[in-house]
């Protein structure tokens, strides 16, 4: 156990899937950081629980979430083999959308501007090589077949290892109650203590709330839910079975194949009802529509994985008005960066923010395009 000082030349605030693998990339370049969370990271309160996130690089929003895909993905291996363990689950993602939609035109015009393997398929194509899937006849699919899934408490532990590794320290169950900086040093307060550093890094997820009237974001977080169920494995097991993105009549949906048994995973990305912190987090059916909303996406899509519900699990997303993110610094302060808003689409991005956060924190610039997050596109809102 590293011991705890008060002095160091970065602090991290909330080390979640950013801030822990912001906490890894900062410790590896040798500067003392302080990671300090409300909890144990990896934890179910936050946004990076549920066993799984898909990670997909054709982007159909900014060309730059493409290259940071290509780029997170690159470090993802690289954490596997430091940590060695497995972490990136080739299955490819099919995504599902009337033959019309743009989305989809745009995402196959990205893969062929990055050079991506992406295949386009019609209803028939699609069901011919999934009998699991029964898409409207109407939709197609595009297929990328290096996409698939991430294991997302195991990345956590997993840049919490290395950056521990490397000499960071991590102050659990310490919830930051107050920041402030004077002379250009910052200084946290906490129910634990108050520390100082150089610098700080920000990143509270479905919390950012807690860090007002320091900075205030436009960040919604809201409630969300996502169910395992029954599925035959001989059409829906991670050796046959695609992970999956669907936009329809019914709502934008995602999943997973069954891994190991677990069930075919699905949750729905828009829609969920607003949750503040401090309030309790209703439960998987504590309100009505929770199971009815997964089962109306399986019986549109998916109708052999209507089983019975094997597992549930309800998580936040933090949500910015335009689903973008924030990758910026504080309006009135240049040491103090800010990481949040990852709208329900960020984990696969988790380990090239962190290095972007590091080189800004060490180096004062970034080599990536972050242009798209930064918060001058609110700036007729107020941000203070
Ligand atoms: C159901 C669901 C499905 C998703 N699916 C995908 C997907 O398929 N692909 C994908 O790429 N992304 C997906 N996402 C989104 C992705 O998981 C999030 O974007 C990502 O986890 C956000 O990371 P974060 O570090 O901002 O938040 P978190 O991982 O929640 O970390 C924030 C941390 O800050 C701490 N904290 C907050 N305030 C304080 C404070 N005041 N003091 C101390 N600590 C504090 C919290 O305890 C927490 O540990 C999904 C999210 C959900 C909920």
């Amino acid at each position: 156990m590293i011991p705890i000082r008060t002095v160091y030349d970065v602090l991290i605030v909330g080390a979640g899937a950013m801030g822990m693998s912001s906490g890894h990339h900062l410790a590896r370049r040798g500067l003392r950081t302080l990671l300090i969370d409300a909890f144990d990271p990896p934890h179910d309160q936050g946004s990076h629980h549920g066993d799984t996130r898909l990670i997909r690089h054709a982007y159909d929003g900014a060309a730059a979430y493409v290259s940071l895909a290509l780029r997170a993905d690159a470090l993802w291996r690289e954490l596997e083999e430091a940590a060695g363990t497995l972490l990136l689950h080739r299955t490819g993602v099919l995504n599902l959308a009337p033959e019309d939609s743009g989305q989809l035109r745009t995402k196959a015009a990205r893969s062929a501007e990055f050079g991506l393997s992406a295949e386009r398929l019609s209803a028939r194509e699609i069901e011919a090589r999934w009998p699991g899937f029964r898409p409207p006849q109407n939709f197609v699919g595009l297929y990328e077949p290096e996409a698939g899934y991430l294991s997302s408490e195991r990345a956590v532990s997993a840049f919490r290892s290395q950056a521990v590794a490397h000499g960071a320290a991590i102050l659990p169950y310490t919830r930051v109650e107050s920041l402030q900086v004077a002379d250009g040093r910052v200084s946290a307060r906490t129910n634990n203590g108050t520390f100082h550093a150089e610098a700080v890094i920000l990143s509270a997820g479905a919390w950012f709330k807690t860090l007002e009237p320091f900075i205030s974001l436009p960040i919604r977080p809201v409630r969300k839910t996502v169910g395992w169920f029954e599925a035959d494995a001989s059409f829906y097991g991670d050796d046959r079975f695609p992970g999956f993105t669907y936009r329809g009549p019914e709502g934008e949906y995602y999943g997973f194949p069954s891994i190991a048994g677990s069930g075919l995973k699905i949750g729905r990305h828009d829609t969920g009802a607003a949750w503040n912190p401090g309030e309790a987090l209703a439960p998987f059916g504590g309100l009505p529509e929770d199971e009815a909303d997964l089962r109306r996406a399986l019986d549109a899509f998916l109708p052999r994985a209507s089983g019975r519900l094997l597992h549930s699990a309800v998580c936040k997303y933090e949500v910015t008005p335009d689903e973008d993110f924030i990758i910026d610094r504080h309006p009135a302060y240049a040491n103090v960066l800010l990481a949040g808003g990852f709208s329900g689409h960020g984990f696969k991005f988790a380990s090239v923010v962190g290095e972007i956060l590091a080189d800004l924190a060490a180096t004062g610039a970034s080599e990536r395009d972050i242009s798209p997050f930064s918060l001058q596109r609110f700036r007729r809102e107020r941000i203070s």
